[in-house]
């Protein structure tokens, strides 16, 4: 096979020992670790290392670095940004942007607003059916992004649900009475943000079933365009028989293929590390951000 090192994995062979996990959420949005406790949680799966990904927030990068010193690991800090791409809801993975940039900030700082809006709408509506209230739900930080699941767990907490699955499979569905949408940034405009802000955006899982977000790859291009670096294609909740097609659009477009478990505590059934990334993909994105320690 030419001069390509044997170590070097193929693209589409999943990971399964090693690696990086570029996909994780702390108490700062929707997990339920702390951003201090994940990195010891990464070196006990026998990961090299991992991005720290909270919803529309970097609150949680400090604490996340100074752990991952102590529980040697690498860490590069990330986050998952709440976007809409042709009219369907798309979340964004930016790595390694300067966590300053006036932009960028503007942006998230909406994005959190509306959140943080919206979550309270939704709170409202369930409060005359279910008795919960605003203050189970969330703790007003506005450094740190509520969200669905915030409500999933006070409803769950009240004895409603069994799970966050439960309530999501029902009331905090998008076609439900309760229901309110959240304000999200244009994801080629996003793209750009970050760009400009020295980081890089991978599409995070472009087939996963429940959320609604399947993404044709002949429409890819548009955020090539806008500069777009790689793409999700190994996440558990990835629907198998979509994937041949996105493999085929991100080799003819030249992304990078990263794999991530999108761990959330035991806020969802995803573990960490049950899809990774290769060493040579993340040292070339480490390579092309500028904020990575
Ligand atoms: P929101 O961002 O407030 O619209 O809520 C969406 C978030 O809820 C996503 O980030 C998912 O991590 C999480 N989520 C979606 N479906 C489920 C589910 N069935 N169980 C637990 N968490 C979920
Ligand atoms: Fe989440
Ligand atoms: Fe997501
Ligand atoms: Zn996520």
């Amino acid at each position: 096979m030419g001069d390509m090192p044997e170590t070097t994995p193929p693209t589409h062979q999943p990971l399964t020992a090693g690696g990086f996990d570029l996909h994780t959420h702390s108490t700062c949005s929707d997990g339920t670790d702390t951003p201090a406790r994940i990195p010891h949680l990464v070196r006990a799966a026998g990961l090299s290392g991992f991005a720290l990904t909270d919803h529309d927030t970097t609150a949680g990068w400090a604490e996340a670095r100074r752990s991952a010193q102590e529980a040697e690991v690498l860490f590069l800090p990330g986050m998952e940004i709440t976007t809409r791409f042709a009219g369907r809801s798309t979340h964004l993975l930016a790595y390694g942007f300067d966590p300053t940039d006036a932009n960028l900030n503007g942006e998230l700082e909406k994005v959190r607003g509306s959140r943080l809006d919206r979550a309270k709408e939704m709170v409202r509506r369930l409060s005359s059916d279910y008795d919960i209230s605003w203050a189970t739900v969330h703790s007003g930080d506005p450094s740190t992004t509520v969200g669905r699941p915030h409500i999933a767990d006070s409803l769950v907490n009240a004895g409603y649900f069994a799970s966050r699955d439960a309530a999501f499979a029902t009331v905090l569905r998008t076609d439900s009475p309760y229901y309110v949408h959240t304000y999200a940034i244009d994801t080629a405009r996003a793209i750009k943000l970050v760009r400009a802000a020295g980081g890089a955006a991978v599409l995070a899982h472009p087939a996963a079933a429940r959320h609604t977000e399947m993404i044709d790859p002949a429409s890819l291009k548009a955020l090539v365009r806008a500069g777009l670096w790689g793409i999700e294609l190994h996440h558990p909740e990835n629907v198998a028989d979509r994937m041949p097609e996105l493999f085929a659009a991100a080799a003819a477009h030249g992304l990078w293929v990263t794999g991530s478990s999108d761990y959330h505590g035991s806020g969802k059934a995803n573990r960490l590390g049950e899809c990774r990334t290769a060493t040579e993909t993340w040292q070339a994105l480490l390579s092309t951000v500028s904020c990575v320690v």
